[in-house]
């Protein structure tokens, strides 16, 4: 089809063109890609949680004792006594009344969102929210009105203007955001949700096993939990594994039960991955030094890019170095990766135009020296 060839081409022209690059194993903050050993800046293992021994072996056990599938959708007879025993572990975690289970933080938003809103409703969205997000709104019909990137002030202009004419209204973001490396001012947005009568989602894909005195999330640390009708997670980040959650009460799980289509219509998650999810829930609450570990590094590594010669964004442990152009953004992607360092060029239209950025992913795993002398690489 021509369109394919075409699409590929422009791509291509623009320096745009995405790659997959298959790697053979990761260890301790390194990957392996074509034999060779690289620093890994670009994985959300944040906390090192892929390669635990006690997740390893958690999951296996259950691969063993029960299988590798669980055989049905959730509905028909894939529901496992693992599932449950996540749910209640998962709710416990999110101090909500109960949870459920997705099978991935995509099919989360794109099923929840879709499920409860329509076309007589509105929702509000930050700007820089997730691609799951926005599909999921599309997919409800809803009219979309996105706020400029943590403006509270301008949500409540929109709020203002056009709550009233429709139904029910949704305030969506994430917490800690994926690309700017920042955090919603959820206290300002909670005001506005009772304010204006909106239903409030959080998506806390990037916060979830590091902030908060229980690594809950943001949502714990700034204590919105009751403010927030429904938290979004997966366990394919820090947590280590796969899957997606939602944490809620009990009438919305049981809504969501009977009326998201990601839910209903796809086979359940098999019992390794439950295990694995359930076991790195535990190591949240028995090894929080793991998370002091990674907020230290975020420390020490964003005093040390004070003094590059490009601008630093955010405060995570997401670290963005904005470059601008496409070209000069590969280029120094592709030195960094001559010397060992896997830090990938984030472009439009993930990020806007004149944007590009390098993502440095900090983890629990790097060590300090390793941190400085990517630094140093970085003066060129
Ligand atoms: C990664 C991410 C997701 C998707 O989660 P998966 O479990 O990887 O599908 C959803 N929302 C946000 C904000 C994310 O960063």
């Amino acid at each position: 089809m021509e369109r394919i060839g075409k699409f590929l081409q422009a791509r291509k022209d623009s320096n745009l063109l995405r790659k997959l690059n298959p790697y053979s194993k990761s260890e301790n903050g390194y990957i392996y890609i074509n034999n060779k050993k690289y620093a890994d800046f670009s994985s959300n293992d944040y906390l090192g949680l892929a390669t635990h021994p006690k997740i390893i072996q958690a999951s296996s056990y259950a691969a063993q004792n029960i299988g590798t599938g669980a055989r049905a959708s959730r509905l028909l007879s894939g529901s496992l006594e693992l599932h449950h025993k996540l749910e209640e572990k998962a709710a416990e975690f999110k101090q909500k009344p109960a949870a459920l289970i997705f099978n991935s933080g995509y099919q989360a938003n794109v099923g929840i969102i879709s499920a409860i809103f329509n076309k007589e409703d509105v929702i509000f969205a930050d700007k820089l929210c997730h691609a799951s997000i926005i599909d999921g709104i599309k997919l409800s019909g809803s009219k979309l009105f996105r706020y400029r990137h943590n403006d509270s002030e301008h949500l409540e202009i929109l709020l203002k203007k056009e709550r009233a004419k429709y139904k029910e209204a949704l305030i969506i973001t994430e917490s800690v955001f994926s690309m700017d490396g920042d955090i919603a001012p959820l206290t300002d947005i909670a005001f506005l949700k009772n304010k204006y009568n909106a239903f409030f989602i959080v998506d806390e894909a990037h916060a979830t096993g590091i902030y908060g005195k229980n690594g809950s999330g943001i949502i714990e640390e700034q204590k919105l939990i009751d403010q927030v009708d429904i938290i979004i997670g997966t366990f394919g980040k820090a947590l280590g594994s796969f899957g997606g959650y939602a944490a809620c009460s009990k009438d919305i799980r049981d809504f969501l039960i009977n009326s998201a289509r990601s839910f209903i219509y796809s086979t359940a998650l098999p019992p390794s991955t439950i295990s694995a999810n359930i076991a790195s829930l535990d190591i949240i609450k028995t090894e929080p030094k793991l998370r002091q570990t990674l907020l230290e590094n975020v420390s020490f590594f964003r005093s040390l890019l004070k003094n590059i010669p490009y601008e630093t964004i955010g405060i995570t442990q997401i670290v963005p170095i904005i470059i601008g152009q496409n070209k000069k953004t590969i280029n120094l992607s592709s030195h960094l990766q001559d010397q060992g360092y896997w830090a990938l060029p984030i472009r439009p239209p993930t990020v806007p135009e004149n944007k590009a950025r390098l993502r440095f992913s900090i983890t629990t795993c790097h060590t300090k020296e390793t941190l400085k002398k990517l630094t140093e690489v970085l003066y060129v």
